[in-house]
């Protein structure tokens, strides 16, 4: 084992013994996750992966494809267009919350369920379908991770099957015109997203390509551009972990974006990208041990983006 792979494998060791929080419950098959699985990766400039614990195991991405279809809308759409059907505000609230603007609807920020649902309603052609819509977003979701990725077909029926919620931020979305084509179009789309499978190692390329510019550091394509690749971690420093997105830049410094199923994967501009996964979430839904981990690495590696140096 390298001394870095030795070094993070020691940084395991530490967190490991944290037992608090519980695996997400609002569908069957996060219930069951194993809540001790724990893994860490981090990739650097020359795209080198270093993956300790369980780096194997798969997970549905789950709130962490927020940021990569935001991405893609970027590209497709640009960033004014983008801009009228979301804001960028943090919204303070849960994931969930019905965080719609009361004059214009446009929800706060496109985190939050509200604003990620009118960023997929963005991607494709207003008559694409949910197939072809999805299509488009596994592909760029691909691209970032560097290899093929694939929608868990169960997890994906379960969200459906209980996505009231999201659908009724569909509708919501489009009584005000801020999303104008089928909201079962969106809907379903966006479940398919967040039922997509990835283990640690592909967050932290996904989080490496948003780290070098837009560019894979493991494949070398360029995923996306060096504007929109800023313009995405801009957002996430702000909002990307749900209502502990203000003391996580506080106490860790990095953009990041976490995930129901514990997923959380962070960027450090030009240096490293990096992902922890482990099921137990705290109360804002958030991985309790994927938050240490990463604010550890954070502290030992002196990787806060607002200390100077
Ligand atoms: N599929 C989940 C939902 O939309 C994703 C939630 C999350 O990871 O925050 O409710």
């Amino acid at each position: 084992m390298d001394p870095i792979t030795a070094l993070l494998d020691d940084l395991l060791d530490e967190i490991r013994p944290m037992d608090d929080g519980a695996p997400a419950a609002y569908i069957p098959e996060l219930a069951a996750a194993d809540p001790d699985r724990l893994a860490f990766a981090v990739v650097g400039p020359r795209g080198r992966v270093r993956v300790v614990g369980d780096g194997e195991h798969e997970f549905t991405i789950q709130s962490i494809s927020k940021p990569f279809v935001l991405a893609l809308a970027l590209e497709e759409c640009g960033r004014e267009r983008v801009l009228e059907c979301v804001g960028v505000e943090p919204s303070g609230e849960p994931f969930n919350a019905i965080s719609l603007a009361h004059d214009t609807g446009r929800p706060a920020n496109p985190m939050v369920n509200a604003g990620a649902i009118a960023t997929t309603a963005l991607v494709g052609e207003p008559e694409s379908d949910i197939d072809e819509r999805t299509a488009r977003i596994v592909s760029k979701l691909s691209a970032f991770a560097g290899r093929s990725l694939w929608v868990d077909e169960a997890v994906y029926a379960s969200e459906s099957a209980t996505g009231d919620r999201n659908r009724a931020l569909g509708h919501l979305l489009r009584s005000y015109g801020v999303m104008t084509g089928s909201v079962e179009a969106a809907v379903e789309t966006y479940f398919r997203q967040c039922s997509l499978l990835v283990t640690v190692r592909d967050l932290a390329v996904m989080a490496g390509t948003l780290a070098f510019g837009g560019v894979n550091p493991v494949t070398g394509v360029r995923v996306v551009s060096t504007r929109v690749a800023r313009d995405v971690l801009s957002i996430m420093s702000s909002c990307g972990m749900y209502d502990y997105s203000g003391e996580w830049l506080l106490r860790v410094g990095l953009p990041a974006k976490s995930g129901v199923s514990g997923g959380l994967l962070a960027v450090a501009p030009s240096q490293f990208g990096v992902a922890a996964f482990s099921p137990r979430l705290d109360a804002h839904g958030n991985s309790v041990r994927a938050i240490a981990a990463v604010e550890t690495v954070s502290d030992r590696f002196d990787m806060h983006l607002l200390e100077s140096h």
